[in-house]
């Protein structure tokens, strides 16, 4: 490894994140050297993000460190674990101390924040790409999976779904927006919040969990498809943030709720018995019942298939 490669790791990926004494070996060696706990599952997903793909152009770079690590979070957060360890593949095109030091700072705060320790990476060049691998625990046979889901099962969100698709189509002006409503909802985009605390709350409760990230009727969907169920979503339960309306009419609105990305929510299905539980849950995030799991496949909106209901509005929502 080069020396000035060397310094850079050094500068800005040593020591990043919470201190946690079950890393018994973090950057520097060839591998990094983990604990799990007795009696845990390990949880473990990867995901890359891409300049152009998954994020515009000349972004922030604080935001960009939050980002890679938040889809990850996200992730963990659907499969009710807590998120520990984490690898950091970093590709530059050059080095940029200043971007560098944005980048890792974004990361690093996040990191902090949700007990998750930097383990180790890789540092190589070519295009601005950021791919984090996250390992978290679960107690053993508690994970949230997306194939639990049965027929007369509630179906919630958490949070304002369409939040951050709304904020990304203002930065890049195809929507209107001002002052509060437009900070808000830029904000959900550039700083996505991954529902870590709520996951975990979520277990023993929900019967099927899904992170919401290429759009709710989308997301739900496959989680459908998982269990071998249907759906059906009662649109006016849709909570649709005070921004959101403020910058979109009511189709609109509903066509960010339903088929916009990035929004890093939960979607998860629960017996109708656990209403009282749910709605007393104090885990970070407000809860929405918004539809119904069913015997017949598919994913209904208001008694249609979302494709009709939302227009062709959808599919350019949906990647
Ligand atoms: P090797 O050639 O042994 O793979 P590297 O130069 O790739 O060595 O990495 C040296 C050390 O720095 C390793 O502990 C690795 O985990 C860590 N490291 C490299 N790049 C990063 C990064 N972007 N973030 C965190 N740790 C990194
Ligand atoms: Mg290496």
């Amino acid at each position: 490894m080069p020396s000035r490669e060397f310094e850079l790791i050094d500068r800005h990926f040593t020591r990043r994140g919470a201190a946690r004494g079950d890393l018994l070996l973090g950057v520097g060696d060839d591998a990094a050297l983990v604990a799990p706990p007795a009696g845990a599952e390990l949880v473990l997903a990867l995901d890359t993000i891409v300049e152009h793909s998954h994020f515009p152009a000349g972004m922030d770079a604080r935001f960009v460190g939050h980002r890679v690590l938040a889809v990850n979070l996200s992730d963990l957060a659907a499969m009710g674990a807590e998120p520990a360890w984490a690898l950091l593949g970093l590709t530059l095109p050059s080095v940029d101390e200043h971007w560098l030091a944005g980048f890792s700072s974004g990361l690093d705060a996040l990191a902090r924040r949700t007990g998750v320790a930097l383990a180790g990476g890789d540092t190589t060049r070519g295009p601005l790409t950021a791919t984090i691998a996250l390992a978290g625990t679960v107690p053993s046979g508690q994970a949230l999976r997306r194939d639990g889901a049965e027929p007369g099962d509630d179906l919630w969100i958490s949070g304002t779904p369409g939040d951050a698709a709304a904020g990304l189509a203002i930065l890049q002006g195809r929507l209107p927006g001002q002052g509060r409503a437009r900070d808000a909802l830029l904000h959900r985009f550039q700083l996505p919040e991954a529902r870590v605390v709520l996951g975990v709350a979520l277990r023993g409760i929900a019967t099927a969990c899904i992170d919401v990230s290429d759009g709710l009727a989308g997301d739900l969907a496959k989680l459908c498809v998982a269990s071998r169920v249907g759906a059906d979503i009662d649109s006016r339960e849709l909570p649709l943030s005070a921004g959101l309306c403020s910058v979109a009419g009511p189709e609109a609105r509903l066509r960010f709720a339903l088929g916009g990305g990035d929004d890093y929510e939960l979607l998860f299905t629960a017996p109708v018995a656990e209403r009282a539980r749910l709605a007393a849950l104090e885990a970070g995030a407000v809860l929405r019942r918004i539809g119904v799991v069913s015997e017949d496949a598919g994913v209904r909106i208001d008694g249609a298939p979302p494709e009709r209901e939302a227009g062709h509005g959808f599919d350019h929502f949906a990647d």
